[in-house]
Parts: structure tokens; C-alpha cells; sequence
């Protein structure tokens, strides 16, 4: 439920109804617009049946919300939310490149890849060192070696990073390297993982699972949010369908359906999305006219010598010109690059 103030509410009638939900045993989320404050109310509503709420000094009308998640519903808090790191703004009316290989799989390789995708305006690397592959038998990343190389790579570049956990225990390794913590696909109903990161103060990169519907997805955003870290941004990575052409279907109709649910950031991956790398650019193109606000793109110096996922991933060159033919579109999103 939320409470919607009147315009001339005053801030001891929002002080009074705060008060009041924390004597039902509920909490208050404040949400202040430029004309009036709305409060989210978390918890058993049932326990103000009784309580006349809608009868107290500066109260408009309560709302009921059908929706399980709260804090990421944009009828809880109609602002966008615009992520901050060292200054890199992520939301709001910006477009974000990030971009990197599928997996650190030497000093040379992110080294090589950092400095060329700089070339290309990107200020998020990207690049997995603990990856979650469906063999066993196939390669499983770098650890924290990698994240060493990749930290190195990003500093040198004037670069943030982005990297996946999969674990508890993969958390705690990776936190002190990492700006942003990815939370890949296999792993997005992992609620002890996602409460873990909740507690961190590192912005969360929450993909979407395979076959995971969005209220799913977004409940596994409150997960996080819910927990403190309200630094969450969300990725469309393809979904499970019975399409075999592509590696999984892109479900371009997420992003609007989030921009109406969720305050939180979109992003589109069209490397995991599509895993044909000649389908990348058109989907690019596509990501930018539908508004979502960035990219994570596969970025290898050699894909055909890439340890993982070489098939979907771009040459540096190939990014560049991926850039060139987003532009224009993102512009006209009025959106900057
Ligand atoms: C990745 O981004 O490295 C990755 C494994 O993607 P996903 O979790 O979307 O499969
Ligand atoms: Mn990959």
C-alpha cells in the first residue's frame, strides 16, 4: 500500500503517519516529489485495518499495491534511479557501454581489449573470472588471478569494472577488486547470494534468469534492495524459448514493460542474447531505439581463439563500428553516449 499526501501536507503530518506504521510494527518508505510525498508501506497491511490511516491530518488517499516487490516498483518511488560510480553515471539520460570478453584469460588479453575498447568511449570493462559453464569440463575462469589482471587493465584505462560471483565465497574474493558485482543468469533466484550482496555497498548488475519471468526478476531486485543497497541495475540477456536459430531469444518488450514497473536502470546484452555475432549489431541498434539505458557487449582481440562464448563476441574494430551505428539513435532517444 502507499499513503499519498496532500500538496500542503506538512512534514509533522508525515512525521505522524511514519510514527504510526512503526507502532503497527510496519516501516515507511518516503518517497518526496516536487508537488507531494508518497510513503510505501512495507510489511502486513493487515495490521491497520483498524488504524483509519486515511483519516489523519495531511493523508490524500491510500493506494493499494497488488505487486509482491515494493522498493523496486515505481509506484513506491516514481524517481528514476541514477546510479553513481566515482562520478560514471548510469540512468537517467545517459546511455552506458560496457564491454569486455566473456572471460579474463590473461594479463595481455585485458590488457589489449581495456585499451582498445577506451578508444572506443567505453568506461565499463567487463570480464568474467569465475564463469558459470554448463560443461564442467569446459574452461571455468581465472579466479582471482584474473580479477588482479582485470583491476590492473581498468586502473591503467581509467576504467570502472564489472565482474560475475557466483558464491558466497566468490563474493568475498571478488568485492575488494570489483565497482560493480554482476549477478549472472543461473544465479538469479540465488536469495542468500542476492541478500549477501544487498549488504555490500557495490552496485548489484542483476541479469535476467534463463526462463525467469520479469515479476520474478524483479523480485529478485527487491531481494537486494531490500537489504540496503538500492544500486541495482537490471539486464535483458535473452530468455528460453523454443527458437533454436539463436542461442536465446531476446525479449525486446522487457524493456518497456520495466520502464513501467521499476525506477531501476535496463540494460540489453545481445551477445548472450543472440550468440551469433552478426546479429549483435542489429539487436544493438534495436536496444538503442527501444530506451533502455546501456550495453553489456562480448569484446575479444581474437574470438576465434577465445576460451568461451568466441562465437558471440566482437573484435574491437567490429565494437567501434557498433558505436558508430548506435549513436545516432541513442541521440535521438535524447540520451547521451
Ligand atoms: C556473462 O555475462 O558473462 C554471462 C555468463 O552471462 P549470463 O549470466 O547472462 O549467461
Ligand atoms: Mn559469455
Amino acid at each position: 500500500m502507499i499513503i499519498v499526501m496532500k500538496p500542503n501536507a506538512g512534514k509533522r503530518d508525515i512525521e505522524n503517519i511514519v510514527e504510526k506504521l512503526h507502532e503497527h510494527g510496519l516501516e515507511a518508505h518516503l518517497s518526496t516529489g516536487k508537488q507531494v510525498t508518497i510513503i510505501g508501506v512495507i510489511g502486513d497491511k493487515g495490521l491497520l485495518s483498524d488504524s483509519n490511516m486515511e483519516l489523519m491530518p495531511g493523508v490524500d488517499k491510500l493506494v493499494p499495491i497488488t505487486e509482491s516487490y515494493k522498493l523496486v516498483n515505481k509506484k513506491f518511488n516514481a524517481k528514476r534511479t541514477v546510479v553513481n560510480i566515482n562520478g560514471i553515471e548510469i540512468g537517467g539520460d545517459h546511455f552506458t557501454l560496457i564491454a569486455g570478453p566473456c572471460a579474463v584469460e590473461s594479463e595481455e588479453q585485458i590488457f589489449q581489449t581495456a585499451s582498445k575498447l577506451k578508444e572506443s568511449g567505453v568506461k565499463i570493462l567487463r570480464g568474467g573470472a569465475f564463469k558459470p559453464r554448463t560443461s564442467p569440463y569446459s574452461f571455468q575462469g581465472m579466479g582471482v588471478e584474473g580479477l588482479r589482471y582485470m583491476r590492473n587493465a581498468a586502473d591503467a584505462n581509467g576504467m570502472i569494472m564489472v565482474s560475475e560471483v557466483t558464491s558466497l565465497a566468490t563474493l568475498q574474493e571478488a568485492v575488494p577488486y570489483l565497482d560493480i558485482i554482476q549477478i549472472g543468469a543461473r544465479n538469479m533466484q540465488n536469495f542468500e547470494l542476492l541478500k549477501e550482496v544487498g549488504k555490500t555497498n557495490k552496485p548489484v548488475f542483476l541479469k535476467r534468469g534463463l526462463s525467469s519471468t520479469i515479476d520474478e526478476w524483479l523480485n529478485a531486485a527487491e531481494y537486494i534492495i531490500r537489504e540496503h543497497n538500492n544500486q541495482v541495475m537490471l539486464c535483458e540477456r535473452g530468455i528460453r524459448t523454443f527458437e533454436t536459430a539463436t542461442r536465446n531469444t531476446l525479449d525486446i518488450s522487457a524493456i518497456p514493460v520495466l520502464k513501467s514497473k521499476t525506477h531501476l536502470p535496463v540494460f540489453i546484452d545481445p551477445s548472450h542474447a543472440s550468440g551469433v555475432k552478426d546479429y549483435i549489431i542489429p539487436l544493438a541498434r534495436a536496444a538503442a531505439a527501444v530506451d533502455c539505458d546501456g550495453l553489456m557487449i562480448e569484446v575479444h582481440p581474437n574470438p576465434d581463439k577465445a576460451l568461451s562464448d568466441g562465437a558471440q563476441s566482437l573484435t574491437p574494430d567490429e565494437f567501434k563500428e557498433l558505436v558508430r551505428q548506435i549513436k545516432p539513435i541513442v541521440e535521438i532517444m535524447g540520451r547521451k553516449l
